[in-house]
This record gives C-alpha cells, structure tokens and sequence, in this order.
C-alpha cells in the first residue's frame, strides 16, 4: 500500500470510510485529480459489507438499484446472481470498483480515526489515527455510515462468558463453528432474522432471545440469469430514473386506498407481498399505509395471519406477532424465517416475559431460567445515525466538540454539514433518506465533490454552514416525520434503541426527490446556507 503523499504534505481532503459512500467520493475527487487518503478502520474495504459478514447477510434493495450508477462500463461489465446479492457477493463487487477505477492505492486499511481537529489558523484539519501517527487535510469528508457502531445490551456479563461470542457487525473473518452447537441469538431485527433463518438447520440447538417480534415480509429473492442480466442492462437507465422518486424501483398506487372496498384492498395486499419483492411492501403500497392507523392495521392484519398460518404452535406464533405499527421499525425480509420456530431444535425466548438478567460463564440468565449455550451471537443492532461520529473526537472551530453540538441529535444542513465545523462534509450520514442508501449517496457525493472542487480551485480556505441554514433543516425534518407514523415508534431511527441517547428523528422521510431537489437548488442558488471564505 502507497500513500498517495508524504505524510507532512497537506492532502486535499482526507475520507473517513470505504465504504458505498467513501469509495465513490474517493472516484469522484480522484477524477478531478485531488490529493485524497481514504482511512478505514477496517481490514478491507465495503464497510457494512466487509463488517456485517454473518450467515445469510444480504441486501433488501435489489441488487441493481443498490450498486453504483456513475459508470456505463461498470454497469455493462458487472453480473450479479440474485435480485438481493449476498454479502460476499457485494462485497467482491465493491472491491472490483475499487480495483477497476484505481483506487486501492489512495486507500489506508486497518487505520481508525480516532481524533480530527480543525486548526483556525491554517483552516485545515488534522486527523489522528490508532496508530500514532495523523495527515493533515483541507477538508475531511466523513463516509462513515448510520449503521456501523455496533451496540451490545447493558446486561451485565459479556465478558464472563466461557464460549464463542460475536456481534453481527463485527463478524470475524475466519468461520465461527456452529455446526451442531448450542447457538444462542440475541435480536430480531434484520441482522437477527437473516442470521438466524441462515443457521438454524445447521446447530444443534437454536435459542433465539426475542425483545420485540417485527413485521417481516417476504424478500422473495430469486436467482438472475444471463437473459436477465440483459434485460437488466437494456434497462439500467430506466431503472435509475424510477428509483429518483423514492429510492426503489417501486411506486405509491396512483388512487387513494379509499377507492377500494376492505376486500380489494386485502387482494391489493396479499398480491404485494406474493408478486413483488424486497421493500415493496413499503413502496409499492397505499402512502396512507404510514399515515393513516387504521390502514395500517389493516395491512398489518395480513402479515399477522400469514404468521399465524405458518408457525404450528399458536403460543410461539402469537409471541412473533408484533403490536407496533407496521414500517415504524424497518421491516426485516424474510425468506423461510418463520417455519424455523416449527423446528425441534430451535426455542424462542420472550424477553418480554422473561428479560435477561446477566450473561454468565456458560449462557444467558434470564428472569426464569439459564440458557446454556457453545456460541452467542449479538443481532442486536447500532449506535445508530451519530453513533459512528461520536467515537471521533472531532473539534471544529474555536475548538468546539461535534459530540456536544449533536447532543440533541444531528444538526445538519441537508445532511452535508454542521455549523461551526468548517472543511467538514458528509456524506451517507444523518438527516438524508430512509432508504436505499446508495442512491441518496452518489448524488450527496456529487454535491460534496463539486463543492470541494470549486473550494479549491477558487482558493476558498473556509466552507461552512450557518447555524440558521442548519437548524431550519433540522426543524423539516421533524416535521415531515411528524407526519407519518414513524413517531410512534421506538426505532433506531429515533435513537430508541440506545440508553440515554436524546430522541431524534435521524433521517429524512420526505423521499429521494424531495431532497434532491433541495440539494440541487442550494447549489443553483450559489450554495445557500453555505458560507465560502478566501481568508
Ligand atoms: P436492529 O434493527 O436495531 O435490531 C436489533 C435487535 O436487537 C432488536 O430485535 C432489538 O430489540 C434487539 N436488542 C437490542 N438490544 C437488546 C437488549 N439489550 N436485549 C434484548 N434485545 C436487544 O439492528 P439490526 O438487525 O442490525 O438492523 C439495523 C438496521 O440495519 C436495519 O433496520 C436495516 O436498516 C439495516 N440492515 C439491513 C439488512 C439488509 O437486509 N440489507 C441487514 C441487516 C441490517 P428491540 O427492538 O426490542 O430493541
């Protein structure tokens, strides 16, 4: 591995993360010929699709609206197998990216920030990495990700525990030996559920520890053939301009749900979920769906008999049925997961009735009994949305802290930047799209790319954003989600998930055009909200 300068040489911008995001904004500044470094934590690059390497890891976007756009080449040269790609699978197409536009050499691995701090004087940063040693740059792009800190319970134990332990987000890379063991899963979010669909007729026995049961529709994969790879391809274009609205392929009804009777409306419902695939159930269904609770229900009621019709114990299906409203919580897919709780070896948990008391040398103790266990696995999820920001001391001007500043959640402008820190963008970070990541991403990165670019070549030493700018985003946001059902949950997307974080809403539910929109008339507008300094 090159370093693209020497290490006291001023980079033009230093990228924190390879993954989606930090590849592609590494191509677009590399493109115009920039000095970059990309530092990633991890031993390769994909960030979530080198981390979360867990059995039956996949992708819920289809594969073809999940990889990149910005290369016709690419696009004709890439073949994948399935409609949702396993992670190895995406994580051999994100290392060809790298190695096809290259980019490997701009790359730094196994490196974590653990410290960027802004110098007023010079307007650059210095970042600090784990191994003792720092790069100074004019601008950090932050790739870091909304999902990439994971989070264990505070149950009490952890480290006592004599067997194989690991987190999905922190899957090792040689194989955890589950084969005929007594597995235990903490979690049923999407993680849990793929995880645990993927393993259970392979252990001995399975003990799933469940909080809250979710909605999970089906995933209806399927393989890709050559023929329709080509028809694919004839269609990328297509493809893309449908994904503009909200990120899937799928649309909203054109009607009101109110045009039709109950009865064609559960026709309506049980085709979504038997003819489309993957997020279709939020996409391709009545808006109302989260916005109106009655029609949610009755949606809803769907998915529950369906549980109900493939679980033989009514008691375990009963315990998998959810009471919250359908979508507040992403919605894991599902693709045989719930014929695994008809297995004999598999056991399901209700930690509603029983919590976890404390992890022990040889399981988990909860409040009715012990679980032995070889091996226990975490599916229990992130410090979401800031999580990955928080574990970087990062000081801004006048050496202000980016914790304290996003204390009551993130503070952004359009989810690119936040005031007080100059030369510091994000990109696949808070306050942009619920949804397919990648699409909201490449046109972040195009802003962010031609931003930087017009920075440097017009001798702007200062980019920064004004507290108004950012706080009137941070209010939108709010209120579009307070328009939906997503504030009646408890959801990562809230920040819920983890003890004591301030309740937020960390994204932004107004859809992909809408945002775009947004960014594209701040920079026809010549950047508004955005304060560029040549002193
Ligand atoms: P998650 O959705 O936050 O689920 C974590 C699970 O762990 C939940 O069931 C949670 O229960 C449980 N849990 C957390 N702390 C616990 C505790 N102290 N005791 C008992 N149970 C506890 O995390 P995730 O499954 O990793 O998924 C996070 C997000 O990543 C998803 O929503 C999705 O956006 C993305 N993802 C996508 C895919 C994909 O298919 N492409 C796969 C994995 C992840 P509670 O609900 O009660 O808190």
């Amino acid at each position: 591995m090159t370093e693209p300068a020497p290490s006291d040489d001023l980079l033009d911008a230093l990228i924190i993360g390879t993954g989606v995001a930090g590849i592609l904004q590494l191509h677009r500044l590399r493109e115009q010929g920039r000095t970059v470094l990309a530092v990633d934590a991890a031993p390769g690059v994909g960030g979530t699709w080198n981390w979360n390497r867990y059995p039956g890891a996949r992708v819920d976007s289809e594969s073809y609206t999940y990889g990149y756009y910005f290369s016709e080449e690419l696009l004709a040269d890439w073949t994948w197998t399935e409609h949702f790609c396993s992670q190895p699978e995406n994580e051999a197409y994100l290392n060809h990216v790298v190695d096809r536009f290259g980019l490997r050499e701009h790359i730094r691995l196994r490196t974590a920030v653990t410290a960027a701090t802004y110098d007023d004087g010079t307007d650059t940063w210095t970042v600090r990495f784990d191994d003792g040693t720092h790069r100074r740059a004019r601008f950090v792009i932050t790739a870091v990700g909304i999902l990439s800190a994971p989070q264990y319970p505070a149950a009490p134990g952890r480290e006592d525990f004599q067997g194989v332990s690991a987190h999905t987000a922190r899957w090792p890379h040689e194989p955890v030996e589950v084969e005929g063991r007594r597995v235990g899963v903490i979690g049923t979010g999407s993680s849990g559920v793929q995880l645990i669909t993927a393993i259970a007729d392979r252990v001995g026995e399975l003990t799933v520890f469940q909080r809250t049961p979710n909605w999970c529709p089906p995933l209806n994969n399927g393989p890709l053939t050559a023929a329709d790879m080509t028809d694919l391809r004839g269609r990328y274009q297509e493809i893309w301009a449908a994904c503009q609205a909200l990120g899937s392929v799928y649309a909203a009804p054109a009607h009101p749900a109110s045009d039709l009777s109950p009865a064609q409306r559960r026709t309506f419902f049980e085709d979504l979920l038997d003819s489309k695939r993957g997020l279709a159930s939020l996409y391709a269904n009545f808006v109302e769906v989260m916005v109106d609770p009655g029609l949610n229900r009755e949606f809803a009621a769907v998915l529950a008999d369906r549980i109900r019709a493939r679980v033989d114990d009514p008691a375990v299906a009963e315990r998998l049925v959810p009471r919250h409203h359908f979508g507040v919580k992403r919605p894991p897919l599902e693709t045989g997961y719930y014929e695994v709780y008809n297995r004999d070896n598999v056991t399901l948990v209700d930690l509603l009735e029983e919590p976890i008391e404390r992890i022990t040398r040889t399981g988990v103790r909860t409040a009715a009994q012990d679980y032995d266990l070889d091996v226990l696995v975490y599916a229990t999820g992130f410090d979401a949305v800031t999580g990955s920001f928080d574990r970087i001391d990062i000081t801004g001007a006048r050496g202000v802290s980016h914790r304290d500043v996003w204390k009551a959640g993130a503070l952004t402008h359009v989810g690119v930047a936040t005031p007080g820190f100059p030369n510091l963008l994000y990109v696949g970070g808070p306050q942009s799209l619920v949804g397919n990541i990648p699409r909201v991403v490449e046109h972040q990165v195009e802003f962010v790319s031609e931003l930087v670019g017009r920075a440097l070549d017009d001798g702007v030493r200062r980019v920064e954003v004004t507290q108004e700018a950012a706080q009137a985003w941070t209010d939108h946001v709010e209120e579009v989600v307070d328009t939906t059902l997503y504030r009646t949950g408890q959801s990562w997307m809230y920040g819920s998930n983890t003890p004591g974080k301030a309740r937020a809403f960390g994204l932004y539910a107004g859809g992909l055009r809408a945002y775009v929109d947004r960014l594209n008339g701040i920079r026809a507008d010549g950047y508004t909200g955005f304060v560029l300094s040549t002193s």
